[in-house]
């Protein structure tokens, strides 16, 4: 709205002298004043810019007895100006102000600018602008005005925008910002700034892994390997710093290091699993702070994930649950995770148990030899711990349930078996009927403590499992992953056994 250009089309020629500002013998710091005239014992090093009169008058004042009266402007730009040496630097910022009056009987509108020499001439820009109604003092103020950068020869003066009225300035006040109150610092894992590592952290940085959006989530807290980038990595090390909430103390550092490993300690973060042999106790890492006490639990599973023809089953399920705070286990089948990574990211970040269901699903995997046994586990396991950024082994669950002496004698986890099985994988099978098949269950008392074999590959599945999260939430029980049962009923597994129950 100001024709600021037209102003200084003129200007050029103007030659300035004028006493130059210097505030300071010593280095000057934050806070600290540079310029204060008040114009009670003189001009305070201003003047004129041209032939305009600037002169000190007690008629008038902001602030004591005095100000300066520019009269006789023959230029919009007429007014006045001082020279600001040494304290003020091109490239910094500063706070600048003036107060100004002016009684043509109009709004005026008044700037404070600066005009500098950039090496190839004159600029001028402004500082601060804005109306001035007649007969009133008003405050043209910036906090923060940098000085260009490369600014030399500097001149602070005020102006009007066109106006050729004469007017009055006191009070020009300048300073060195003061510091800007300390950032808080936020630990790693707080990866929304609010103060606190928790699932809403989880929640934030697993929404912008999938959307790759979202403002909340912040790299300086989220980059829990410090490489630089968001990654499920990041995802995977930050539910490792949830769960285990004194890792938080030893993160000072810039890398990510455990304390200690001992022989019972479950392997945490990036460490590589001991390779356990068949027979040896399982590291069971579950947390189960999350289960009341007193809860009866069942460990609902599901085989075939990734939904191979991107159908949202899964991503149902996983939803269903969540909305009840519960978790479960979903048994992965290798060749079908390229391309629905995201939906192991999801189940990870929703405190799911992710897991191994062999890499193609054999239908004779109780025939292979040790080393096609091994082949079919690991391929899946070093999937998983590519996408989620870990080192770890997983619960497996065998196709079809075919056991054999080799697959027992070799794999260095536990089979999660098949307590209660709802056979949703039976052609016409409803959704009722996996719904009745778990209330009945329920009902009798042999839900308590059971693995429930089902599937997410069916939509019916999907809707069984909408209807019966709530339903056992409302009946006393809590869904959980198949480790974190084992776990809160405090009962052990085996690498190379099997467990339809944890009882
Ligand atoms: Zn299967």
């Amino acid at each position: 709205m100001y024709s600021f250009k037209k102003c200084f089309s003129t200007a050029m020629s103007v030659s300035i002298l004028l006493a130059t500002l210097s505030a300071n013998a010593f280095p000057v710091s934050a806070g600290q004043t540079l310029l204060d005239a008040g114009f009670e014992s003189g001009l305070d090093g201003f003047g004129a810019r041209a032939a305009e009169s600037v002169e000190r008058v007690n008629t008038k004042a902001y602030e004591g007895s005095y100000s300066l009266l520019v009269s006789n402007r023959g230029n919009a730009w007429n007014g006045a100006a001082a020279s600001l040496g040494s304290d003020w630097k091109a490239g910094e910022t500063y706070a600048f102000s003036c107060a100004v009056y002016q009684a043509s009987g109009e709004t005026v509108d008044m700037k404070l600018s600066l005009q500098y020499n950039d090496g190839s001439g004159d600029n001028w820009v402004q500082i601060a602008e804005g109306p001035v109604s007649s007969d009133k003092w008003t405050i043209l103020s910036n906090d923060k005005y940098m000085i260009p950068a490369g600014a030399a020869s500097c001149v602070l003066y005020v102006e009007t925008a066109e106006s050729l009225c004469d007017f009055y300035v006191d009070s020009i006040y300048s300073e060195i910002p003061s510091a800007e109150p300390p950032k808080p610092t936020f630990s790693r894992g707080d990866v929304n700034h609010d103060g606190g590592i928790d699932k809403k952290d989880v929640a934030d940085l697993t929404g912008w892994l999938l959307t790759k959006g979202g403002d909340s989530v912040n790299l300086d807290t989220s980059d829990m390997d410090k490489d630089g980038i968001l990654t499920a990595a990041d995802l995977s090390l930050l539910r490792q710093f949830f769960i285990y909430p004194e890792l938080t103390r030893t993160t000072t550092t810039t890398t990510v290091t455990t304390t200690t490993t001992t022989t019972t300690a479950p392997p945490v973060n990036n460490e590589v699993w001991p390779e356990l042999k068949p027979g040896d106790k399982w590291y069971n890492t579950a947390d189960v702070s999350w289960i009341p006490a007193g809860k009866k639990t069942v460990a609902l599973s599901f085989d075939d994930g990734p939904c191979p023809n991107g159908e949202n089953y899964g991503i149902r399920i996983q939803q269903a649950l969540n909305k009840q705070g519960f978790h479960a286990t979903f048994f992965y089948w290798g060749e079908r995770i390229p391309g629905h990574e995201s939906e192991i990211l999801s189940a990870e970040a929703g405190g799911h148990e992710v897991a191994n269901h062999t890499w193609n699903h054999p239908d004779n995997y109780n025939h292979y030899d040790a080393a096609g046994v091994l082949s079919q586990y690991t391929r899946v396991k070093d999937k998983l711990n590519d996408i989620l950024g870990v080192k770890r082994d997983y619960l497996l669950r065998l196709p079809y349930l075919n056991n054999s002496t080799t697959i027992s004698s070799t794999l260095p986890v536990p089979f999660p078996n098949c307590g209660i099985n709802t056979a949703d994988y039976e052609p016409g099978h409803t959704a009722q009927q996996t719904i009745s098949t778990i209330q009945q269950a329920a009902q009798n008392g042999s839900l308590n403590g059971k693995v429930v074999l089902m599937h997410e590959v069916y939509e019916e599945t999907a809707k069984a499992v909408e209807s019966l999260a709530p339903w056992l939430a409302q009946n006393g029980y809590v869904v959980c992953t198949v480790s974190e049962m084992f776990k809160y009923n405090g009962k052990d597994m085996y690498a190379g056994r099997t467990y339809d129950s944890c009882f």
